[in-house]
């Protein structure tokens, strides 16, 4: 499973500016029009993916109400064998694709957009470079289907699975849609001289980095499972001492690490969350005869590898193991967890407030603590 950690990549290059061309798309459908308004084939890919916003929508309801407000974030390319089916084109990807056969203003077909291989992201750039790309300041969701991610992860192996992988970046899409966000990761972020290439080369590079992100990483743990309130406080208080120490050994050398840190912290790590939360939603329908379905989807497993979701078990533990190239969303992803046991509401105003660290979230709670006043 480590590798399809790796592998669940946001390509986003970040430059320069514009937000209005997100609030140009017409396809983030507000949810209370039904499934039936789309005019979409009948197809096994039509069945998957309307799978996954139906997932999308229990997510939403269960964990993060603001996600379910469109039923769709906006325009998804699904890539399978020779060809790219395209899902709620906008105006601007209308106005780029070639050779398509149009089946309704909802879906559109077309040969491959690319050769690449290998699609799980969401494409976003901002750089002029890439001014006549569909995705330019656009975001757009890409997937290899079900059977071409499996070649490259055997661990996907269903349906379901890849389906936790869509929803990842689904929720990066709605974290574009969110104009506080994008325009922070335009015009602070992506300005940078440092970027999420750097935060992995101090990883691989120095010694002690990765190791003082393993020791945050851990305290952290032992603070979600901690049942003793001062025992979790004085672990927050650890946390944190750790986290800044760290920070400002580092700091001198490289001055956008902490910015750019908790970036990605927030960037990750609730997409990381979102992932993991809709695990729970696949085991909710385990052995479920209400549960959605797929028909005739050779792929699809009916939720068994759900039954038991362990973050100790080997097939679940990369969403909590801080590693080189994704420390970022482990660490986020915890923070989050452990807010969650905290019972501290932080997901109404994460996204609205980027440049606010998610730690900052647990250090106003050590603040609020009598004995801090
Ligand atoms: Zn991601």
């Amino acid at each position: 499973m480590k590798i399809k950690l790796l592998l669940i990549a946001c390509v986003c290059s970040l430059t320069t500016a514009c937000q209005d061309q997100k609030n140009d798309s017409q396809t983030g459908i507000e949810s209370n029009k039904s499934e039936s308004y789309f005019d979409l084939p009948d197809s096994l890919s039509t069945r998957r993916i309307s799978f996954v916003l139906k997932l999308k929508k229990s997510v939403a309801e269960n964990t993060w109400p603001d996600f379910g407000t469109k039923y769709n974030e906006g325009t998804l390319i699904y890539f399978d064998s020779e060809w790219s089916e395209v899902f709620f084109p906008d105006s601007y990807m209308i106005k780029k694709l070639q050779d398509i056969k149009k089946h309704s203003d909802n879906y559109w077909l077309s040969g491959r957009t690319d050769s690449i291989p290998y699609h799980m992201e969401v494409m976003i750039s901002f750089n002029e470079e890439d001014s006549t790309e569909f995705f330019f300041k656009n975001p757009v969701e890409q997937y290899s289907s079900v059977e071409e991610i499996g070649k490259y992860i055997p661990s996907v192996e269903s349906t379901e699975m890849w389906s936790t992988m869509v929803i990842h970046e689904m929720f990066h899409h709605f974290q574009y849609n969110n104009e506080n966000l994008v325009k922070y990761a335009e015009s602070v972020i992506g300005v940078l001289p440092f970027d999420s290439r750097n935060l992995v080369a101090l990883c691989q590079e120095d010694e002690q980095f990765l190791p003082m992100i393993q020791n945050e990483n851990k305290i952290l743990m032992k603070a979600i499972s901690e049942g003793n309130k001062d025992l979790r406080d004085s672990l927050i208080t650890s946390y944190l001492g750790q986290r800044e120490k760290r920070i400002i050994k580092y700091g001198s050398e490289h001055p956008h690490l902490e910015q750019v840190e908790n970036y990605y912290i927030i960037q990750e790590g609730s997409a990381r969350y979102i992932e993991y939360q809709s695990m729970f939603n696949l085991k909710s329908y385990f052995n479920n005869s209400d549960a959605p379905t797929i028909l005739n989807d050779p792929k699809f497993k009916s939720f068994s590898e759900f039954e038991e979701i362990d973050l100790e078990n080997s097939a679940f533990n990369y969403l909590v193991y801080a590693g080189p190239t994704d420390y970022h969303y482990t660490i986020g992803f915890n923070i989050m967890r452990l807010l969650d046991e905290l019972k501290i509401e932080f997901k109404k105003d994460l996204l609205n407030n980027p440049e606010k660290g998610l730690h900052q979230y647990l250090q106003d709670y050590i603040n609020s603590l009598p004995n801090n006043n």
